[in-house]
């Protein structure tokens, strides 16, 4: 069994008490097994964090990888006008360029210190995404956009709910457990006016029979959404999953802006997590989720950024200052402390992708998915020390994407010292660029028929 003994570093641990300390971590095959002051053990690979900070890697709770071809594709647009736009060429991925757009978008969140994502797919070819998440060595849960209520969209956002269910379970069988457990299956009603009953209910069952599947939409995002959800159904979204079956710890919600007090009710007593994305709500002028609320309530929150052409970055450190600072306007500067940020990036995406008991924190027995960052240079310095500063609040303040230095994902080492060991970084982005330009030219040459 591969063994990894990280020394000297200044462990974040984000346990249950939030303890800060000087310790060694040995990894052997995926798992931490001990956590001690000094551990003198040979190791096949010995990483000296002297000096600088571990920490359990961040959980990206809600990505759109098809999206990350499209980055300043729609900016400055309101959401409705932003979703025609991308849609527009989201849905002309071909698998090359869908798995082009997924490694531009893994390889970002890795160099940002991510090592667990949730992403919600496009329709078609998803096993491109699943493709570009095994070999990257990201732990992921990935699935199929599902889109069975869009007769007023163009035929190539279309799909009927009988193929839409099919594909998705088919990939389920294909790719749920794979990569030793590190790909999940889940489930993508992307939001619930494009989604018939009956398929938000099959999928919920078919979630509940197999364990570690999740569900992830959208709800609650505009004001729009929730009139056009009462026109629908004569519901709000919560009110109305709940009404159908369709919430519970496997299940996934992002924004969840425009809830009311009985929606968060559901959420609560249901277990059901909410996906806070601060950047692309303000970005997209869609609003600001009442997150300190949801948190006193006993809801679980994630954080996430969602796709690259909503944000314009798959940055945790981004997400977090934002989610640090958009709730003092309203609620004062002591709300949203980093600690709770800093949990919500890590045990708020581990609960939410429902491995909670496995990831999300540094303990023994866990899952070594683990990030090392420098001493914050030039965007945290100067500390007096890392104790004496809380590291924490430099952490969800300061600190950069620049300053992760390596990162490890099911116990292997997927970046050392900022060099990506899994994925070539010319060459994603190369592909990158050639996928874009293929996108667009399919598109100007389908509108010019
Ligand atoms: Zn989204």
């Amino acid at each position: 069994m591969k063994t990894i003994l990280i020394k000297n570093g200044y462990l974040v641990t984000m346990d249950e008490n939030g303890s800060k300390i000087y310790a060694d971590i040995l990894i052997e095959g995926k798992q931490i097994t001990t956590i001690a002051s000094k551990i003198e053990k040979e190791a096949d690979k010995i990483l000296d964090a002297s000096g600088k900070l571990v920490l359990p890697g961040f959980v990206q709770s809600h990505i759109h990888l098809c999206q990350s071809l499209l980055r300043g594709q729609a900016d400055d647009q309101p959401l409705m006008e932003w979703l025609d736009t991308i849609t527009s060429l989201e849905f002309r991925h071909t698998p090359e360029t869908l798995y082009a757009s997924a490694r531009i978008g893994i390889a970002e969140m890795i160099k940002s210190g991510t090592t667990s994502i949730i992403d919600m797919g496009t329709l078609h070819h998803q096993d491109s995404v699943f493709k570009a998440i095994e070999e990257s060595g990201v732990r992921a849960q990935a699935g199929k956009a599902m889109m069975d209520l869009t007769e007023n969209l163009p035929p190539l956002l279309q799909e009927s709910t009988k193929d839409s269910l099919k594909n998705s379970i088919d990939l389920m069988h294909r790719w749920h457990g794979k990569a030793d457990g590190r790909i999940r299956y889940g489930f993508a009603p992307r939001w619930q006016l494009w989604n018939t009953t009956e398929l938000l209910q099959t999928i919920k069952q078919e979630a509940d029979k197999n364990p570690g599947v999740g569900i992830h939409g959208h709800a609650g995002e505009i004001e729009y959404e929730v009139e056009a959800m009462i026109k629908q159904t004569g519901m709000r979204n919560l009110v109305y999953l709940e009404k159908i079956g369709c919430v519970g710890s496997n299940v996934q919600m992002a924004h969840c802006i425009w809830l009311d007090e009985d929606e968060y009710k559901v959420m609560a007593e249901t277990g059901t997590h909410a996906l806070h994305c601060p950047c692309c709500n303000t970005k997209l002028g869609s609003g600001i989720a009442k997150v300190p609320e949801m948190l006193s309530k006993g809801i679980n929150v994630a954080l996430g950024s969602d796709g690259a052409p909503s944000n314009n970055n798959l940055d945790m450190f981004i997400e977090m200052r934002l989610a640090s600072v958009i709730h003092k306007y309203r609620l004062g500067a002591e709300a949203m402390p980093a600690e709770d940020v800093l949990r919500m990036a890590t045990m708020g995406g581990a609960k939410a992708i429902g491995m909670g008991d496995q990831i999300g924190s540094l303990e023994e027995g866990k899952i070594a998915d683990i990030v090392i960052l420098d001493d914050g240079g030039l965007y945290a310095s100067p500390m007096r020390s890392f104790e004496e500063d809380d590291v924490v609040k430099r952490l969800v303040s300061s600190y950069q994407s620049a300053c992760v230095q390596t990162s490890i994902i099911d116990g292997q080492v997927i970046m050392e010292d900022r060099q990506l060991l899994t994925m070539n970084e010319t060459e994603i982005l190369e592909d990158g660029k050639k996928a874009l330009a293929d996108l667009w030219a399919r598109k100007r040459a389908d509108e010019a028929n």
